[in-house]
């Protein structure tokens, strides 16, 4: 499987402004530099599917792809940007809240979660505020492959982020390893994602 069209619909700046239609969507998340866009990548088996996130101006906006016309993949803007004001991360939280308590064709938040460094108490806050508000999320970690130059093993790094979720939450989320290096978890992330949107 694939994604085979990934379109561009619109940049939303509202939750309210979204795509009216019911069409199911998955939301991607994380810190910038967490591999959001090679993981896309990987995902449509393209070199490049243009993230308007990533566009000067278009950053801090809601973006709507079509995906093989029947379902949307939303890029949310990044959270944690080291050189972001604090007043700058003030409004990414409350702007996408707003978008993650209002927005009923919702099927499923990924978190991605960065597996080649330790716990990051960011990562870990939005987690937690997605599993208190009920927001179905799976944790899509990226960069597996990455070993060299680390003290820190992805497995080892991915079973210390579950278990301090794990002192929040008795039932534990879904969760995905990937590596858009190697393909890992490509087809599995393709598979759940389809098997959310059929439940
Ligand atoms: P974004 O800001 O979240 O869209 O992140 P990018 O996709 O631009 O990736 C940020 C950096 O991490 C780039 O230097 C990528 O080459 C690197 N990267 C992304 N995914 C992986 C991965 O799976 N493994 C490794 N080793 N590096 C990755």
């Amino acid at each position: 499987p694939r994604l085979k069209e990934v379109e561009f619909v619109k940049s939303s700046g509202k939750a309210k402004d979204c795509p009216r239609d019911d069409r199911p969507e998955f939301a991607i998340l994380g810190r910038s530099n967490v591999g959001k866009s090679s993981l896309i990548n990987v995902l449509a088996r393209k070199k490049e599917v243009a993230l308007t996130s990533k566009k000067p101006g278009k950053t801090q906006l809601i973006n709507h792809f079509l995906v093989n016309k029947s379902w949307y993949l939303v890029d949310l803007p990044g959270y944690g940007f080291a050189k972001a004001p604090d007043s700058a991360r003030m409004d990414w939280s409350s702007f996408t809240k707003g978008y993650f308590l209002n927005r009923e064709t919702l099927v499923a938040v990924l978190l991605l979660i960065d597996a080649s460094v330790p716990p990051q108490k960011i990562d870990l806050d939005c987690a937690n505020w997605l599993g208190r508000n009920n927001i179905p999320m799976t944790l899509v970690f990226t960069k597996c492959d990455k070993m060299k130059g680390k003290r820190t093993r992805p497995d080892e790094n991915i079973k210390n982020f579950q278990e301090l979720m794990r002192q929040n939450y008795r039932e534990h989320p879904a969760w995905i390893m990937t590596s858009s290096v190697t393909g890992l978890g490509r087809d599995e992330l393709l598979l759940h994602m389809s098997q959310l949107r059929n439940y």
